[in-house]
């Protein structure tokens, strides 16, 4: 069984090297590569002697070559790109890239389907569950890395807001982003990193125990408990105010804002009323809220609101002082929304059989 390269630590290259009889430095010229230059075939990395690629190529994978693209799809206005990957173990996961005018983000999926059961979302509709490794998660980021580095470009920015729960996969989320960070890998700063959660209190409290400036973000989508139980069972668990209590404790202790992410959803949680208890939540709060058009789900009665009723509902909070944007969508036309398009693959898939 061969070694998973991506992902190693330095220490652990350097000693697994070192049983290799490799020279110290050598650790550090594959990191070069594989980083940096983003080169995933031991045969391409020209500074080591060809007995030395010969034997990484035998000892080692290099998850980022052993994934096929299934499918990628382009957003009209060229600003998004999403891809479909296959594992090797034939999971699909989504992965989307997206260029900002400050850089380029990247949204990555930390498990392969999802167990939360959220009603509008597409994510658990299909396939099995399973937590994403650190290396599954890095390649997420990496695939895209490989593809702008000729444009002498990169990735700056990660939000963990694909499929999955993070925080039911913490250990795996946490140690890519922490390896994600290192200046000889991807050296982006924990600032520029983003965690969204259904609100799993005690993964909250785990995040604010490894203090780090992480952003935090929750998806809130209603704050009437039975409206929010229906729409997120997990509000059954840990009720919101426990979770908003809890991110303001993150907020307070990171120095870091926490988004509420709020999904409209006509004649459901878009009332002037809901906006005015929403406010109340988040009053004195380290807090902003992401008002999301929701894509719709007609055969579950999920609708967008009318653009009065967003900007009603905006207006509302910002009267009460809450800091509130609306999502700038991107890449409604390619479905870069949670879980579609893996969804669709695992239909085809089982239709297939
Ligand atoms: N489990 C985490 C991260 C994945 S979901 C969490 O719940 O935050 C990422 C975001 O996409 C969440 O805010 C989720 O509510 C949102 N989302 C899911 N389905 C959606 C849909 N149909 N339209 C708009 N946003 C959706």
């Amino acid at each position: 069984m061969k070694k998973e390269i991506f992902g190693l630590p330095m220490h652990e290259l350097q000693t697994a090297l070192a049983e290799l009889g490799f020279k110290k430095f050598r650790a550090k010229q594959i990191y070069d590569w594989l980083y940096r230059k983003c080169i995933f075939d031991f045969a391409q990395m020209t500074n080591l002697g060809k007995a030395e690629r010969e034997l990484l190529q035998e000892r080692f994978s290099v998850l980022p070559a052993a994934v096929s693209i299934v499918r990628r799809l382009d957003s009209s206005d060229g600003l998004t790109h999403k891809l479909l990957l296959e594992l090797p173990d034939g999971n699909a996961i989504e992965t989307v890239l997206m260029h900002h005018d400050y850089g380029y983000s990247v949204c990555v999926s930390s498990q392969a389907g999802c167990d939360m059961h959220c009603a509008f979302c597409a994510s658990g509709l299909n396939g099995a569950v399973r937590n994403l490794t650190v290396a599954e998660i890095l390649t997420q980021v990496y695939v895209f890395n490989a593809q702008l580095y000729p444009q002498q470009e990169r990735v700056s920015r990660v939000v963990v807001m694909g499929s999955g729960e993070p925080m039911l996969n913490f250990d795996a989320v946490f140690g890519a982003l922490q390896f994600l960070h290192q200046t000889d890998v991807a050296n982006i700063s924990y600032r520029n990193m983003t965690v969204s959660t259904c609100g799993i209190v005690p993964g909250i409290e785990r995040m604010q125990a490894l203090g780090l400036p992480i952003s935090l973000a929750v998806s809130l989508h209603a704050v009437k408990p039975d409206l929010r139980t229906e729409l997120m069972p997990v509000n059954k668990g840990y009720p919101f105010p426990d979770v908003i209590a809890a991110a303001e404790r993150y907020a307070r202790s990171s120095g870091r804002q926490v988004t509420y992410e709020y999904i409209l959803l006509r004649d459901m949680n878009d009332s002037d009323a809901d906006a005015e208890l929403l406010a109340e939540y988040l009053r004195y709060k380290e807090a902003g809220v992401n008002l999301i058009p929701v894509n719709p789900i007609p055969e579950k009665g999920f609708y967008w609101p009318d653009k009065k009723r967003i900007e009603r509902f905006l207006s509302i909070l910002q009267r009460h002082r809450i800091h509130a944007t609306v999502r700038k969508e991107m890449g409604k036309d390619i479905n870069a929304a949670c879980g579609q398009l893996r969804a669709a693959f695992a239909e085809e898939k089982y239709c297939r059989k």
